[in-house]
């Protein structure tokens, strides 16, 4: 007989992007990956819409297995990646405010 699993626990998880998109407008978010809590397990990837979530370069912590990070000028703010990290895996992803980033990193947000 088929296992009964329960995956209501999944259901404010959106679904894995189906295509690649592109951005539009300035968002009013940007996804920060905290590399620290980060696994790199890779779940979160495959959420993005515009595909812009990558592995940091292996130089840059020297193990097998590095965190993930988000190239910001092209993430669309859509949190979906925030979600499915927070859902499934170590809630290692936070959204934070698109001038509040500008301000903290330094960097420009088209
Ligand atoms: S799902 Fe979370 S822990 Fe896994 S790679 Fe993405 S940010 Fe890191
Ligand atoms: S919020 Fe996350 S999933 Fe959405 S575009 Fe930005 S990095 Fe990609």
């Amino acid at each position: 007989m088929a296992k009964n699993y329960n995956y209501d626990h999944y259901k404010s998880v959106g679904e894995p992007a189906t295509k690649v998109g592109f951005k539009k407008k300035r968002p009013k978010s940007v996804a920060v990956v905290d590399e620290d809590n980060c696994t790199g397990c890779q779940v979160c990837i495959p959420f993005c819409p515009v595909d812009c979530i990558e592995p940091v370069p292996s130089e840059k912590y020297g193990i097998p297995i590095p965190p993930v990070q988000v190239r910001h000028d092209e993430c669309i703010g859509c949190q979906l990646c925030a979600k499915a990290c927070t859902a499934l895996t170590w809630d290692a992803i936070r959204m934070i405010e698109t001038d509040e980033f500008e301000e903290v990193y330094e960097a420009e947000i088209s």
